[in-house]
């Protein structure tokens, strides 16, 4: 199923854009998280299958609501690093983007991790500069988790970039001052590039207003809401 997850501008307390995540109910065995089947998925190399399932959702989902002229906002799905080596996969999103309407390309967006961005080779980063080249903004996911965050932002041009939630999930409460210190020179750092700035995890008031104070305005995390089913979502936030 897909559910979507509210990111909120916290100037406006209004709805910005959400993000689609997968979520497997088994009949017996109940919920099962993403981090458990997507490494399976991955492992058994059947991950662009399941990705493309949630681009054609997405862009249904868009579509349907302009059909009926109702409101909608940006909606990104998760890509695997794996999908860059299924051309037919991303050739099957750009052809999608060049002939859907203008609508639905300026609503569906992509996220990469820094991980997988750093992990492909630079052929198959020309794919993702193609789904930019044709209207779909680029969110680099998790950043700073990685090995090489700012080798990948030297090297790739995106649209927005998602502080990764660790930086807010320190187990040592001693190192949140150092965290946050990092957190702040981010969103510096994308001022001064002319990205986006989307904080994820943020789960209190206390975090928002120290994350606004230094120039974040967009959260996405529990403190608004856990990811949803879409029509839910649709319901309570369109
Ligand atoms: P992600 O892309 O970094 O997605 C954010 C994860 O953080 C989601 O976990 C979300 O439920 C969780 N989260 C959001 N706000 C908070 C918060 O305030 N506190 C905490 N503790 N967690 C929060 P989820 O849905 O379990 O997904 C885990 C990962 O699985 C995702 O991390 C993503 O890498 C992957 N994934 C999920 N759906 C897809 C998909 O359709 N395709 C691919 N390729 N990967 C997916
Ligand atoms: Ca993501
Ligand atoms: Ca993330």
């Amino acid at each position: 199923q897909v559910f979507y997850q509210p990111v909120v501008d916290a100037k406006t307390g209004k709805i910005a854009s959400a993000e689609a995540l997968v979520r497997w109910f088994h009949e017996t065995k109940g919920f099962i998280s993403p981090g458990q089947f997507i490494p399976a998925l991955e492992k058994g190399g059947y991950i662009s299958e399941l990705d493309r399932y949630m681009v054609r959702k997405v862009i249904e989902c868009l579509e349907q609501r302009r059909k009926e002229s109702r409101p909608a906002v940006p909606v990104s799905v998760n890509l695997s690093w794996m999908d860059f080596y299924d051309e037919n996969m991303l050739e099957w999103i750009v052809s999608g983007l060049q002939c859907g309407g203008k609508e639905e390309k300026k609503m569906i967006r992509f996220e990469i991790t820094e991980t997988s961005l750093a992990a492909i080779g630079e052929n198959h980063t020309r794919m993702l500069m193609r789904l930019r080249e044709n209207g779909a903004k680029i969110l680099l996911d998790d950043f700073g988790s990685g090995y090489s965050s700012f080798n990948t932002l030297k090297d790739m041009d995106v649209d927005v970039l998602k502080i990764d939630m660790g930086f807010l999930r320190t187990t040592r409460p001693e190192r949140i001052e150092r965290s946050m210190s990092i957190i702040n020179t981010i969103i510096s750092l994308t001022k001064t590039l002319g990205l986006s700035v989307i904080t994820e995890g943020v789960e209190t008031k206390e975090q928002i207003d120290k994350l606004t104070q230094m120039g974040c305005g967009i959260y996405q995390g529990y403190y608004f809401s856990k990811p949803i089913p879409v029509d839910q979502f649709e319901d309570t936030y369109l």
